[in-house]
């Protein structure tokens, strides 16, 4: 059947896909994917494909916890240039 590609098997970043979970109403197929940190989650194809989604969730908020992480760095070091007193 054209466009039903079994990706079991495959791996797409973090997520490895482990089976067909189900087909929805227009014929989109949704795969059951295991994430490296452990979590089971649930894509679509076109997701895995096009790589919109790499992973359940953990890549993402890790991500922003790096950025979060840096800008809150940068912040300090900001304040401690323009809060430095004077030395006259
Ligand atoms: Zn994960």
């Amino acid at each position: 059947m054209p466009g039903m590609e079994d990706l079991t098997g495959r791996v797409f970043d973090r997520l490895t896909v482990v089976g067909l979970e189900h087909r929805d109403n227009k014929g989109r197929l949704q795969w059951y994917c295991i994430c490296k940190c452990g979590k089971v989650t649930i894509v679509r194809s076109n997701s895995l494909k096009h790589k919109k989604t790499k992973s359940c969730g953990c890549l993402r908020n890790e991500l922003a916890a790096v950025r979060l992480r840096e800008r809150h760095l940068k912040k300090r070091e900001d304040k401690k240039q323009t809060a430095s007193p004077p030395s006259a």
